[in-house]
């Protein structure tokens, strides 16, 4: 198996075999270094010239390409002298895996690289140390995440993304061929969460894709992005939800914070802040009155009811005034606004929120309404008749009371790094003008 970069200082004095990428050679009068380099990290291979069996090793790195792969057998030393970990490895063999042409453009030097040209050539992108850090905090995050909810009770689920009816709220959904017929990719994971806590599972999360036929080219929206989605059973209140939302955020973020927060600091110039328990909640009404008075905040007459990018921007600096909190929780939404599933209480006052982040939702969260009766009555005031006629089946035989929410993982991830965009933070970036690579 693979020996990494950071692994290494447990081998000092030991024969080993390193694999990895030319990083760079430097080619000096009496010895020639060579960096090597892999997603943890970067090493030097040290070659005496004065050495005589060192002779066909220098030839050959001589003529190795940078950004070539290497398996190099030899032994690791430690040695002061290096800047790269103290560490360096004298090679006893070298064989060249894959040789690579010269490349499109500087990796290591973006500044001027055109974003599409860095997506066209994404993998060579990504060997920016940088964009390799986006890549293993998400993957951190969501391990952080993870965990929390295997202790909590959670299972983890897998719902089709193929689905047959054009269903649930306004978003627009991609319709596909499906032999003789036409299918649709799922916008959500939701009506699936549901049915398997009326499977009786009590408690179910699904990290997956999720996908919006939404001709929007703002800096946070993708046609096809992550959702961390996840339904609990047995709830008293949306009350249950938001709080076991600040949980699961604060021991995603912790976790990243403890593996991270140093690198990210330096590689990213942020803070990871791990929140505190409660995250401050305001009432939609309240909002628009303190986005008046202190910003001259007016919300427009079709967004009445709900929010814009601007009034959650604005969101952000009132939390930090009012709160000090990066987090504000959103709640007393029109029902009008928000799918028919959001429970509403006898007033009709809807039992969900949603969750603003530096200035950006990043989720929504509600109880669900699982009164059978109910769904039908709030499905049939939008309209929703055969659509949702499947998912309505779920409600019939036992449905426990619950809730849950869906947050956008890219989403998150940008705006943890201070990131300029969706689609320098996606893996692949998938947007109105783009499905390659
Ligand atoms: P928005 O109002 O920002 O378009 P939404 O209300 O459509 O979002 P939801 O349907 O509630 O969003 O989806 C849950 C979460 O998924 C959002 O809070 C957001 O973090 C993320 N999300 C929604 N749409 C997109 C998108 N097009 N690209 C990336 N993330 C998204």
């Amino acid at each position: 198996m693979k020996i990494f970069v950071n692994e290494l200082e447990n081998y000092v004095d030991k024969e080993i075999t390193f694999s990895g990428f030319v990083d760079a050679v430097r080619d000096k009068k009496w010895v020639m270094f060579v960096i090597l380099r892999d997603s943890t990290g970067k090493v030097q291979m040290t070659l005496e010239k004065s050495e005589e069996s060192n002779s066909s090793m220098l030839e050959l790195m001589k003529n190795t390409t940078v950004e070539s792969t290497i398996r190099v057998t030899g032994k690791v030393v430690s040695n002061e002298a290096v800047k790269l970990g103290g560490l360096e490895i004298i090679p006893t063999n070298i064989e060249v895996t894959s040789e690579a042409e010269a490349l499109p453009f500087d990796f290591n030097n973006l500044d001027g690289v055109n974003i599409d040209t860095r997506m066209d050539y994404r993998w060579l992108d990504m060997r920016n140390p940088r964009n390799t850090l986006i890549r293993q905090v998400e993957s951190c995050l969501t391990e952080g995440m993870r965990e929390y909810l295997y202790k909590n009770h959670f299972t983890e689920i897998h719902s089709p993304k193929l689905i047959g009816t054009a269903s649930e709220s306004g978003s627009e959904v991609f319709e596909v061929k499906y032999f003789d017929r036409e299918a649709y990719l799922a916008q959500s994971p939701q009506f699936y969460k549901q049915m398997a806590l009326a499977g009786g599972l009590d408690r179910v999360f699904e990290v997956g894709p999720v996908f919006r036929a939404e001709n929007s080219n703002t800096n946070r929206h993708a046609t096809e992005f992550t959702g961390f989605d996840l339904e609990f059973a047995h709830i008293d209140s949306y009350e249950d939800v938001m709080s076991l939302e600040e949980d699961l955020l604060i021991a995603g973020l912790s976790k990243v914070k403890d593996v991270y927060g140093e690198k990210i600091k330096e590689v990213f110039g942020c803070e990871v802040i791990v929140p505190k328990k409660p995250f401050p909640r305001i009432k939609l009404g309240d909002l628009y009155k303190e986005l008046h008075d202190r910003y001259n905040f007016e919300i427009p007459t079709e967004d009445i009811g709900d929010m814009n990018a601007e009034a959650e921007k604005l969101t952000f600096k009132l939390a930090q005034e009012l709160y000090q909190s990066e987090f504000m929780f959103v709640v007393d939404y029109a029902a009008t606004k928000r799918p028919f599933y959001h429970m509403r209480d006898k007033d009709g006052k809807l039992q969900g929120y949603d969750l603003i982040w530096r200035g950006v939702e990043i989720t929504s969260g509600a109880q669900r309404e699982h009164r059978y009766e109910e769904l039908v009555k709030n499905a049939k005031e939008k309209g929703l008749t055969k659509d949702v006629e499947f998912y309505l089946q779920f409600f019939k035989y036992g449905c426990p009371p619950h809730g849950g929410f869906g947050i956008g993982l890219d989403r998150m991830t940008m705006l943890l790094l201070g990131l300029s965009g969706i689609k320098e933070t996606q893996f692949l970036f998938r947007g109105p003008n783009r499905l390659n690579p």
